[in-house]
């Protein structure tokens, strides 16, 4: 059976020993997650710390390799605990057994996303210790609770706290996506997400009626300036190769309400749009041009962006000579002889949390010609690409560490 071949692996037996336990969502128990990483910080020798910037229920674990120079800015090696519901009746192996198949496929959720980078880390740091390595810079592997719901009990309270402050960060690496080819995509920047519920007012009254000033007809003229404008951004996308989907805007109407019964006019109707905004979009711009589709609409209309509403796009982290943390992870790759591919990340990750801190931040997976299952049914990644990802985390960990 191949997957005897893995049984006396060390790090796969760790990776698969995190896969099994089920801190899913939602309401995923993070207290296995935590003793887990307790066992692996006394393994590395390394100190572990626990921080709660939120609640009990959601921990921030921290482990440090001290550098030598102390005072020095660090690197932060971040993942999340925490993964997505899974639909087991859809899964060829159990969802939290880490079963490895005859290929070598370990099958769980949080196999891709994002507890293989996690273990990785830890991995790649054992086998750099194990080589009496010593780096200038301190380094700190972080696992946040709470990222696939967006992180507000994990890393958005965690970076505007002063234990965070106190580790000294200056540069971080967080998660990427598979590649179903041979190229990595590194990922510098996230597109603005905006999501905005329209609460439309209109004359109420007898279905029977033709009376002016509608919700129905306002909800009718938004839409379709809305759906133009997504017809534009399906174009340009179709037009030009280049582009991935994290380039251009995207923009989905995703619940619509109101009404009463067939026959009445509703005096409110709402309708909510995902839109997530490219870089070269202006924010501002944008929302005034919703202003002004409200009020060709008739007026009476009110924009609900929610609870978080960026002004501005977040400044990417800079990829040129002028940051020594960029240069030092390009030239990991290119010694490691990989392919990259800078790119925009079309979802939301912890990242934008450390870049609007002003921390450099890439997000960084290695799982080349790999499918890309996050979230899906039958998440796997196959221990050869594990494995040959912790070799590559030595050598950028390696060069991050000593600019
Ligand atoms: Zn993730």
């Amino acid at each position: 059976m191949a997957a005897k071949k893995w049984d006396s692996n060390k790090e796969i037996e760790y990776f698969r020993e995190y896969l099994r336990i089920p801190s899913v969502h939602p309401n995923p128990d993070y207290e296995p997650c935590v003793e887990f990483l307790r066992c692996q910080a006394k393994d590395l020798d390394l100190p572990i710390k626990v921080f709660y910037p939120l609640d009990k229920q959601n921990p921030v674990v921290v482990l440090t390799w001290e550098g030598i120079e102390k005072k020095w800015p660090s690197i932060l090696l971040n993942s999340h605990m925490d993964v997505v519901p899974v639909f087991p009746e859809n899964w060829t192996h159990p969802p939290f057994g880490a079963d490895i198949d005859e290929e070598g496929r370990i099958f769980a959720r949080g196999s891709q996303d994002m507890k293989c980078v996690g273990m990785q880390y830890l991995a790649a740091i054992r086998a750099l210790k194990d080589k009496g390595s010593k780096f200038k810079r301190t380094i700190h592997i972080s696992f946040v609770p709470d990222e696939e719901l967006g992180g507000r009990k994990g890393m958005l309270p965690f970076v505007s706290s002063q234990d965070f402050k106190s580790l000294n960060i200056g540069f971080s690496l967080d998660e990427g996506i598979a590649s179903p080819t041979s190229e990595l995509p590194v990922f510098y920047a996230e597109r603005t997400v905006k999501r905005v519920i329209f609460k439309i007012s209109g004359s109420a009254g007898h279905g029977l009626l033709l009376m002016p000033n509608t919700a129905g007809e306002k909800l009718s003229y938004i839409t379709s300036k809305m759906m133009e404008f997504r017809a534009e951004q399906v174009k340009r996308l179709k037009d030009n190769p280049e582009l991935q989907i994290g380039d251009v805007t995207t923009i989905n109407l995703t619940s619509v309400d109101g009404g009463v019964q067939s026959n009445v006019v509703p005096p409110l109707l709402t309708a909510c749009f995902d839109i997530r905004l490219s870089l070269d979009t202006n924010v501002s711009e944008f929302e005034a041009n919703l202003a002004k589709w409200c009020e060709e609409a008739g007026g009476d209309i009110e924009l609900d962006f929610g609870l978080i509403r960026r002004k501005d796009h977040i400044p990417p982290t800079v990829t040129n000579d002028s940051n020594p943390f960029w240069v030092a992870f390009k030239s990991a790759t290119e010694e490691l002889g990989l392919s990259t591919k800078l790119q925009v990340f079309p979802g939301g990750t912890d990242s934008r949390y450390l870049r609007n801190e002003g921390i450099p931040a890439l997000g960084f997976s290695p799982m080349n010609n790999t499918p890309v299952l996050l979230h899906d049914h039958d998440e796997f990644l196959h221990a050869e690409t594990y494995l040959k990802g912790v070799d590559i985390y030595q050598k950028i960990i390696g060069n991050l560490a000593n600019v």
